[in-house]
C-alpha cells in the first residue's frame, strides 16, 4: 500500500502532550517529573496505557527503559524511534517528550490507515534521560547500549539520597526484559531544538548530523582566607581571584579556538564568601564542548596547563574532578539524506545541524545507524517553564518522523 498520503493527526498529538504536561505540571506550563520520581511513574503509567491501547507488546528492560513494539510483516530487526519522558526540575513540555508522542502518533496513524510496515516498529522511552536526579545523564540509554554496566547504574545515588534500584522497584520498573532488547536496524529521534538556530532561520526542520562531544570537571581551588585590607596584593593566595581568572580564561580560549568551541563556568561557590575576606576555596565547574574529538582534547590540555601554571603563580593548590565525558557523535549519513529526503517531499524547510545538547540518540548510534530530527524551540529557551515550539512545527515534525520510520521499515538492509 503506498503510504505517501498519510499524516498524522495534529490535535490528537497535542492532547497527548498536554495530558502528560498535566502530570507535575509546575506553573507557566513546565512540568517537573524527575527520573523514578512519583510524577515519572505517574507520566510513566500514562505512556504504558497509551501503548496498550494502541496494541504495542510493552517490555520493560532491567534499567526501566520502556518500548512498545508493533509487528512487522517481516522477521527483520525493528525500526526504532523515541526519546525521554523525565524532566529537569524546571522542565519544559516538550523535552523529550515529543519525540516519544510523536512516536506513538505515527503509529496510530499507521493502525488507523491499516498500513503495516515491513520490518517492525519500536516506541521507547528511556530512563533518566536528564541526569537531574541521577548521574549521568542519558543514563538508561548508556546502559542499553552496552556503555555503562546495569549494577553500577543501579547503584547510582540520587541527589536526594536515594539509591536507583530501589527507586526503580518502588515505581513498579524494575523490568525483567534483557538490556539490549529490540537491538533496531536503525534508530531516528524528534526533539526540539533547545536552541536557537532553526527558529532565528524560519526552517522547519533540523536534520541532526552530529552531536558535541561534552567535558565536565569540577575544579577545587584552596588558597588561604586573610584580611581584604591588610594583606598586601603579592602575599595573597586567592581562589576567589583564581576562580574568576579560570573563567575568564576559558571565554578567551573558547574565542580563540572559534568553530565548535564553547566553554562554560556555571557554577563558583566561594568560602567562606564574604566581603571583607580573601575567599580560601572556590569551587568551579568547567563545561567544555566541540563537535570535534581532536579539538575537545586540545582544550581541555589547555585548560590543564592553564590551571597549572596559576597554581603556581597564586601559591594554591588546584584539584580537578571528572564529571562527565562524552565524546562527539557523528550520525548515519543514509539516515540523515532520508530525513532531509522526507522533508523536502512533505514540503517543509530544512537544514543540516549540530545538537549543542546530550540526547538519547547519541547512545543508540552506538548500536545502529541513527540520526535526529530537530524541530525550532521559539528563541531557543529550553529546561524552563517557557519552552515553546508552535503547533505547527510540531505536526511537521511528528509528520517528519511519521515518514522516515516508513521510508527505514521498508529498508531490506542497512
Ligand atoms: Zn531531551
Amino acid at each position: 500500500m503506498n503510504a505517501d498520503h498519510l499524516r498524522i493527526d495534529a490535535a490528537r498529538l497535542l492532547v497527548r502532550l498536554d495530558r502528560l504536561a498535566e502530570i507535575g505540571a509546575i506553573e507557566g506550563g513546565g512540568c517537573c517529573r524527575l527520573a523514578l520520581s512519583d510524577e515519572d511513574k505517574a507520566g510513566r503509567d500514562l505512556v504504558v496505557g497509551w501503548m496498550r491501547d494502541l496494541g504495542l507488546a510493552v517490555s520493560i528492560d532491567r534499567i526501566g527503559n520502556v518500548f512498545g513494539l508493533r509487528a512487522g510483516t517481516q522477521a527483520l530487526p525493528p525500526v526504532m524511534t523515541g526519546s525521554h519522558i523525565d524532566t529537569v526540575r524546571t522542565g519544559g513540555r516538550y523535552d523529550g517528550n515529543l519525540g516519544v508522542i510523536a512516536g506513538l502518533e505515527a503509529v496510530e496513524t499507521l493502525n488507523a490507515a491499516g498500513v503495516r510496515t515491513p520490518r517492525p516498529l519500536v516506541v521507547a522511552f528511556f530512563t533518566d534521560e536528564e541526569g537531574a536526579r541521577f548521574a549521568p545523564d542519558m543514563l538508561g540509554s548508556l546502559v542499553y547500549a552496552g556503555g555503562l554496566p546495569l549494577e553500577e547504574a543501579l547503584a547510582a545515588v540520587a541527589i536526594d539520597g536515594k539509591v536507583l534500584r530501589a527507586e526503580l522497584q518502588r515505581i513498579g520498573y524494575a523490568g525483567d526484559a534483557a538490556l539490549g532488547i529490540h537491538r533496531p536496524s536503525a534508530y531516528v529521534e524528534l526533539h526540539i531544538e533547545q536552541g536557537p538556530v532553526l527558529d532565528a532561520e524560519g526552517t522547519t526542520i533540523g536534520a541532526v548530523e552530529d552531536l558535541q562531544g561534552i567535558s565536565w570537571q569540577e575544579i577545587a581551588i584552596t588558597g588561604q582566607s586573610n584580611h581584604a585590607g591588610t594583606t598586601p596584593m603579592r602575599l595573597r593566595h586567592d581562589a576567589g581571584y583564581c576562580a574568576a581568572a579560570t573563567a575568564c580564561f576559558l571565554r578567551g580560549l573558547a574565542r580563540e579556538m572559534g568553530g565548535a568551541q564553547v566553554c562554560t563556568v556555571g557554577r563558583i561557590d566561594l568560602g567562606p564568601n564574604l566581603i571583607n575576606v580573601i575567599a580560601a576555596r572556590a569551587t568551579l565547574t568547567a563545561d567544555l564542548r566541540n563537535t570535534d574529538e581532536a579539538l575537545l582534547r586540545q582544550a581541555e590540555a589547555r585548560l590543564d596547563a592553564f590551571l597549572e601554571t596559576l597554581a603556581r603563580d597564586e601559591g594554591v593548590a588546584i584539584r580537578t574532578k571528572r564529571l562527565a565525558r562524552f565524546e562527539p557523535v557523528t550520525f548515519d549519513p543514509a539516515v540523515i539524506r532520508c530525513i532531509e529526503g522526507v522533508s523536502s517531499r512533505l514540503g517543509y524547510g530544512h537544514r543540516r545541524m549540530t545538537s549543542g545538547a546530550g540526547h538519547d540518540a547519541q547512545m543508540l548510534a552506538r548500536v545502529c545507524p541513527a540520526a535526529m530530527i530537530f524541530v525550532p524551540s521559539v528563541k531557543g529557551i529550553s529546561h524552563n517553564a517557557a519552552e515553546f515550539t508552535a503547533p505547527a512545527d510540531l505536526e511537521a515534525g511528528a509528520n517528519v518522523l511519521l515518514h522516515t520510520l516508513l521510508a527505514l521499515a521498508a529498508k531490506e538492509a542497512f
